[in-house]
């Protein structure tokens, strides 16, 4: 278990590529069922990544569950 929240702070991720810090570049808003994504980029070798950010505000996770039938 990993428990390194130091606060709700938002550390940007190292690129896959170079391992140089990532810049946020973007947020998409969390729609329906689907966690926010927050977009990063590499200014080093311009790589891009998306990541899934589950709003830790909001309630809990929620699966799609199919009641027994
Ligand atoms: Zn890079």
């Amino acid at each position: 278990m990993a428990s390194i929240d130091g606060g709700g702070s938002l550390a940007p991720p190292s690129c896959e590529s170079c391992n140089a810090a990532m810049t946020l570049i973007g947020r998409l808003p969390r729609i329906l069922l689907r966690p926010s994504v927050h977009v990063f980029r590499c200014f080093s070798c311009d790589n891009v990544i998306s990541e899934e950010h589950r709003a830790s505000e909001s309630s809990q996770d929620q699966e799609l569950t199919v009641p027994g039938v």
